[in-house]
């Protein structure tokens, strides 16, 4: 039987750290090394096991060791016997821990493992986690009208333009909103008292000369689209419900009927084809539910990365008798002096529940089809004052013109033509953009944004300044920046 209290170095192999070693190897229960006693023996030549009738750690190499096979428990298979053949599964295989966190003395894994245990630092673990693989597309049955896989599907051929409706009658565009004189004197005069440590006293001294009012125009094409895709998906097989072929062909992807959650607003969904479900051996573990342990690589411990499977460690300290520094061997405390520790991952099994089946052995494969719901939307703004046109995006205004249907035309009775161009050429981009997306619905809109432009004079100096939107933000980019203490404003 494997035991931990069987020193690492024991193995007669493991050469890294014994060679070049002095003789004369206390036993380890003294405690660590008197300090006239320096070094390491070759394991060889020194230190017996301290459970000699113990056959410990298996080492096939060494004799004096039972073959593993006739070891208690089964012992270990010799490593080249692993290879592509794994044992049988223990019915009702992997247990998990029956040893609770305690973990188990014996590995449970019977397969491949390496001659010596794994150095693992516990922040950095040796073996990468497994990964769920997808098993071969090869393997995976035929399924007609799903030849084409993780890519978008042709959307089927849309109604041609022509066949669109245009619309006969159009809603009138509403009247320009504007901002009075009143409404933008007064915007700007609480930006300045707000903005100045003068306060209301400096928006008193705040002149303003002129307000001219305009409107910037803002249109916005949306058409909402639909994208599907499929591909091969498996999870793991409890007995939950397998609809196969044997219920019918699968229905071709574009005729699933799928509900919109909410137009004009991106989302996804994932639904399983009806009649593409079976259930296949687990390709990860070889329908054994557990596979190797990533750490240990199947021994069930690590080599103790404190003492790196010493066992002790040399440490230096200050000898009050003495009154000098000595440095001396002492028993590694975080192993206990074995040199090696139960595998933190595996709890000391050599194996874990293969993460793809979850343990089960199996897998249901299934075609999953992916709708993805896009809303796709481009704007035009139009502003003819120094104001920088992308503030107009993100404040309120009137909605002038609104229109929607499943194809749109593009807007030609706006009063300003510059909008009407805009449209014509959105409109026309988009009808040719989304080649694999289906067009469920567009809709488009013109929003009026009041701009106050305006001269001022305030201590001596002049300054344009703008108010905008039904928020009647300012845009004062020469404001005069000089005050009581003469902070920087902008
Ligand atoms: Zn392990
Ligand atoms: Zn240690
Ligand atoms: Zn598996």
């Amino acid at each position: 039987m494997p035991n931990e209290t069987q020193p690492i170095l024991q193995g007669g192999n493991n050469t890294m750290y014994t060679q070049g070693q002095p003789q004369g190897y206390p036993p380890q229960q003294q405690g660590g090394y008197p300090p006239q006693q320096p070094g390491y023996p070759p394991p060889q030549q020194g230190y017996p096991p301290p459970q000699p009738q113990q056959p410990g750690y298996p080492q096939p190499q060494q004799p004096g060791y039972p073959p593993p096979q006739q070891g208690a428990g089964g012992g270990y298979p010799p490593p080249q016997q692993g290879a592509g053949g794994y044992p049988a599964p223990p019915q009702g295989s992997y247990q998990g821990a029956p040893g609770g966190p305690q973990g188990t003395d014996e590995p449970s894994y019977k397969g491949d493992i390496p001659d010596d245990d794994v150095e693992v630092n516990p922040d950095n673990a040796a073996g990468a986690a497994p990964i769920a693989s997808a098993p071969p597309l090869e393997k995976m049955d035929q399924v007609a009208g799903y030849n084409q896989m993780d890519a978008p599907l042709p959307p089927p051929p849309p109604p041609s333009y022509d066949e669109a409706t245009q619309p006969t009658e159009r809603a009138g565009i509403e009247q320009t909103p504007t901002l009075t004189d009143e409404e933008a004197r007064e915007a700007l005069l609480s930006y300045v008292a707000e903005n100045c440590c003068y306060g209301k006293k400096a928006a008193k001294n705040l002149h303003v000369n002129d307000l001219k009012h305009t409107a910037a125009f803002h249109y916005t094409l949306e058409t909402f689209t639909e994208k599907r895709t499929t591909k091969w998906v498996n999870e793991p097989f409890s007995g939950q419900p397998v609809d196969g072929p044997q219920n019918g062909p699968a229905p071709l992807p574009w005729s699933i009927a799928v509900n919109i959650p909410a137009m004009f607003t991106n989302s996804i969904a994932k639904v399983e084809v009806p009649h593409t479900a079976s259930v296949k051996p687990c390709h990860d573990c070889h329908s054994m539910g557990f596979r190797r342990c990533h750490t240990c690589l199947g021994r069930g411990r690590t080599r103790c990365h404190h003492c790196h499977g010493h066992g002790r460690r040399h440490v230096n300290h200050y000898d009050h008798h003495e009154k000098r520094h000595i440095s001396r061997w002492e028993s590694c405390t975080f192993c206990h002096g074995r040199g090696r520790q139960r595998c933190f991952t595996c709890h000391g099994h050599g194996q874990i529940t293969c993460c793809t089946c979850k343990g089960r052995g199996s897998l249901k494969f299934f075609i999953q089809l992916t709708v993805n719901w896009i809303n796709h939307m481009n704007d035009n703004i139009v502003e003819r004052t120094a104001l920088p046109d992308e503030l107009i995006r993100n404040v309120t205004g009137q909605v002038a013109f609104k229109e929607e249907n499943a194809r749109i035309w593009p807007i030609n009775h706006f009063p300003d033509q510059a909008i009407n161009q805009a449209s014509r050429e959105l409109v026309q981009q988009h009808s040719g953009a989304f080649q694999q997306e289906r067009i469920l619905q567009q809709r488009h809109q013109v929003r009026i944004i009041p701009v106050a432009e305006s001269l001022c004079r305030w201590k001596e100096k002049n300054f344009s300044f703008f108010v905008y939107g039904f928020e009647r933000k300012v845009h004062a980019p020469d404001y005069p920046q000089q005050c009581c203490c003469g902070c920087t404003i902008l």
